[in-house]
């Protein structure tokens, strides 16, 4: 069967192949909550024979995804206890995300928004919104880099980009701009030059970073789309989830971050998974996390070496969990230090 069309349902799931028809009365409950989407680019990739598929595991729902754990939150990095105005998290002092837009070109099966994106999530926001997130950004010149994330923001027309980077021209102090997007992946021909000029309409720097997290996914396709942004004088860096059952394997990661090196998509992040609710399933421990990170120095280039981190739960920020930054507090227990200095447990308590 030829898939032209992303595939955002239950039946049409069934009908891709991609699902047992014994597995459909769970993947209702999973669907009545979080929302589907499976690009033709990833489903073309999956093999349907292969239980363990990586990008099936990543974009096909789960009924593991019903289980809840006490440690979980709906708002797992604290993006509300940092959001001065709708479509804002202001968390450190020199950046903002601008979330414009919670929708995605697919569903991921971890995500950390996974309560905010999709059609029941928090929606686009409104020209008042736009304005009052411009101002807020105009007024504040500490600002130096605005980050459009979401949602996927480059699920928005190239008309729609110009409007939101045209804004962003006049604020003098901003001197980045980031995007956040899988779509250079998951829907490559998206990628022409009417997006990439958009892209560049504010006359800032630009970077987008790639979320990838199988070598898989680096497709001839994708690795173009890639050659497009970058020849245009897009700078790229990666980010990636340490994800059970898709990457937390030492020689699987070694090959995306080299995939990443080859394409001209930097190393940045890889990140450990968030406390997202029902994702239990693909988290691993801290520890596993850093034997997996250590093993790839020595094996590959340092240009292909990701800071491995951990967005501290709460709002609290990244925090780079390498082996020499983190502290062993007891069985499970860690003790995190944030960007102020200032230490924090995880899991937390009290959950
Ligand atoms: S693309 Fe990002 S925001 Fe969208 S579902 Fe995946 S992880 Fe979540």
């Amino acid at each position: 069967m030829t898939i032209t069309r992303p595939i955002k349902t239950v039946d049409e799931l069934a009908d891709a192949g991609l699902i047992a028809d014994r597995d459909r009365e769970a993947l209702d409950a999973v669907a009545e909550r979080y929302a589907i989407a499976v690009t033709p680019d990833m489903a073309r990739l999956i093999d349907r024979d292969d239980v363990n598929d990586p990008i099936a595991r990543q974009f096909v729902p789960d009924a593991a995804e019903l289980l809840m754990t006490p440690e979980e939150r709906a708002d797992p990095i604290g993006d509300h206890a940092h959001s001065p105005v709708e479509g804002i998290v202001h968390r450190y002092p020199d950046r903002v995300l601008l979330k414009a837009v919670h929708v995605c070109p697919v569903y991921c099966r971890f995500c950390f928004r996974r309560e905010m994106v999709g059609p029941q999530g928090l929606g686009t926001l409104d020209p008042a919104a736009m304005t009052a997130a411009f101002d807020y950004i105009r007024g504040d010149d500490a600002i130096w880099e605005v980050i459009l994330t979401g949602g996927d923001p480059l699920v928005l027309s190239p008309r729609r980009l110009r409007d939101i980077l045209e804004q962003l021209a006049d604020i003098d102090h901003v001197k980045i701009v980031r995007f956040h997007s899988r779509v250079p992946v998951v829907d490559p021909d998206r990628i022409d030059a009417a997006l990439i000029e958009a892209l560049k309409a504010s006359g800032k720097t630009v970077y987008v970073a790639l979320h990838a997290n199988h070598p898989c996914e680096l497709t001839t396709e994708a690795r173009a789309a890639c050659a497009r942004l970058v020849d245009a004088g897009i700078v790229m860096v990666s980010q990636s989830v340490l994800l059970r059952g898709v990457n937390d394997d030492p020689a699987v990661l070694a090959e995306l971050m080299k995939a990443f090196v080859e394409t001209r998509v930097k190393p940045y992040y890889l990140h450990h998974p968030d406390l997202a609710p029902g994702t239990s399933h693909f988290r691993l421990s801290i520890e596993e996390g850093q034997a997996i990170v250590a093993s790839l120095r020595g094996r590959i280039s340092g240009l292909c070496q990701p800071t491995y981190i951990l967005d501290i739960p709460g709002g609290y920020g990244k925090a780079e969990i390498g082996e020499s930054s983190i502290r062993k507090t007891g069985e499970g227990c860690y003790s995190v230090s944030d960007y102020n200095g200032q230490e924090h447990i995880y899991p937390p308590r009290g959950a």
